[in-house]
């Protein structure tokens, strides 16, 4: 008990978590409430600031052999066609940040983890639903499904956008409903038409919506996000719905020709209704006595500057930087998930706030769209970069 690390979920975030915590020379269990692990399919993308992280993990081989590493960015205007601005994000931008730029399907990213966690010697339970965290003075407890209960020395509460464990941090309501739809959908690039194939990154913008494309797979398959404004009939909670071509079509309203045909090529569109929270005011959102929040369960953001999975990914690490510290020191474990959200919270914070901005921008109509490509063009790489986020 004194070296245990309990954490509940097991996302990316839980399982990065899992994994720092065992290298930081802690015992971890990992408590995921589904009986797989299992992850939509969709794509992620991977800025330096994550994929650093990941390397230093010894996650550099596997995780190369499933991403892709697209060579540049593209923004396109949706409806015109033409390209506003590029962002090089080959070799140059990976000898800049000291780490690539990778897109990767979920489900691998998450393989990529659970092997790497699992070969560290992070216990996974499955079928495992925490609840009833009791928070104590020398240790913390939990009740696992309906009956078992465990003890240890820290609680990380990775358990996503629905979080039960934040309740215990910061009792602070539901998720906020944003009004924005991401329908998404992967495909193999060799059944779709040359024309809509692609190696790189490309966001097209139109008023209200925008749409992202790039490799998963390895460069195998190609994966597109499409967000739209509106409200879904479905579940808020449901992160997979079926999604109509038709609906997403009229809710795009005029594209040019070349992102009609992608979006007519690509098949199997799912629905996500997203949600989030406004950006952290304080470090007491991030822990409490020995529970830590971390990842979606902390400050769960919209996803357009692609950093979600890369914040938990940088939450995981630092929260092993500073457990390393107190190991064998269980009463210090308070004062270091203390400092671990001094530490964090004003970084994700600023994160949640860019991409709530970036979405403004991104969606934006008449004059300020205007702007935005002027701006695009003119400035071009200087305002797609983000040396604050890539470049610690
Ligand atoms: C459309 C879209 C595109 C995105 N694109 C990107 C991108 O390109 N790059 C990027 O970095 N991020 C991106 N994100 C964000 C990213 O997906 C999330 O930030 C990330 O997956 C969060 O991981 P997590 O582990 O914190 O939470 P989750 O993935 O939600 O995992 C939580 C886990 O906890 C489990 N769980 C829940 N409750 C309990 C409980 N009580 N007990 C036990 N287990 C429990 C769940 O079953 C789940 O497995 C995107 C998000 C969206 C919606």
């Amino acid at each position: 008990m004194t070296n245990q690390v309990l954490v509940a979920g097991g996302g990316l975030g839980g399982l990065a978590a899992g994994l720092a915590s065992v290298r930081a020379g802690w015992d971890a269990r990992l408590y995921e409430r589904t009986e797989a692990l299992r992850e939509v399919g969709a794509g992620i993308q991977l800025g330096p600031n994550a994929t650093r992280i990941l390397i230093g993990w010894g996650l550099q081989a596997p995780l190369l052999d499933v991403a892709a590493q697209p060579q540049q960015l593209h923004v396109r205007d949706g409806v015109g066609g033409a390209e506003v601005g590029t962002l090089a994000l080959g070799a140059a931008f990976a000898r800049r940040y000291g780490a690539p730029y990778l897109t990767v399907h979920r489900a691998d990213l998450q393989s990529v983890l659970a092997q790497g966690a699992q070969r560290a010697g992070v216990q996974l339970r499955l079928a495992s639903r925490v609840a009833a965290v009791q928070p104590g003075t020398g240790r913390v407890r939990i009740g696992v499904g309906e009956s078992r209960e465990e003890e240890g020395a820290v609680l990380v509460g990775a358990d996503g956008l629905w979080s039960e464990v934040r309740r215990q941090v910061c009792d602070d309501g539901p998720p906020r409903i944003t009004g924005h739809l991401a329908y998404r959908t992967v495909a193999l690039q060799r059944d779709l038409p040359a024309a809509v194939r692609s190696q790189d990154v490309t966001v097209w913008l139109g008023p209200r919506m925008h749409v992202v494309a790039y490799p998963v797979r390895a460069g195998e398959f190609l994966n597109v996000v499409a967000i739209v404004q509106g409200r879904s009939a479905g579940p808020v909670q449901e992160w997979d719905q079926a999604g109509a071509v038709a609906d997403l079509m009229a809710a795009m309203g005029p594209l040019c020709r070349p992102l009609q045909q992608l979006v007519a090529a690509m098949p199997g569109w799912r629905l996500w209704a997203l949600q989030d929270r406004p950006p952290l005011r304080s470090a007491s959102q991030m822990a409490s006595g020995r529970i830590a929040l971390l990842g979606d369960a902390a400050h769960p953001m919209r996803p357009y500057l692609a950093q979600g999975a890369g914040m938990a990914i940088e939450d995981a690490a630092e929260l092993g930087r500073l457990l390393a510290g107190v190991k064998d020191q269980p009463e210090q474990v308070p004062a270091a998930l203390r400092t671990y959200a001094e530490n964090r919270w004003q970084r994700c914070a600023r994160v949640q706030a860019r991409a709530e901005r970036n979405g403004r921008i991104f969606h934006a109509t008449g004059l300020v769209r205007w702007g935005r490509d002027l701006s695009l063009r003119l400035l071009g790489e200087r305002l797609l970069d983000q040396p604050w986020l890539y470049g610690r």
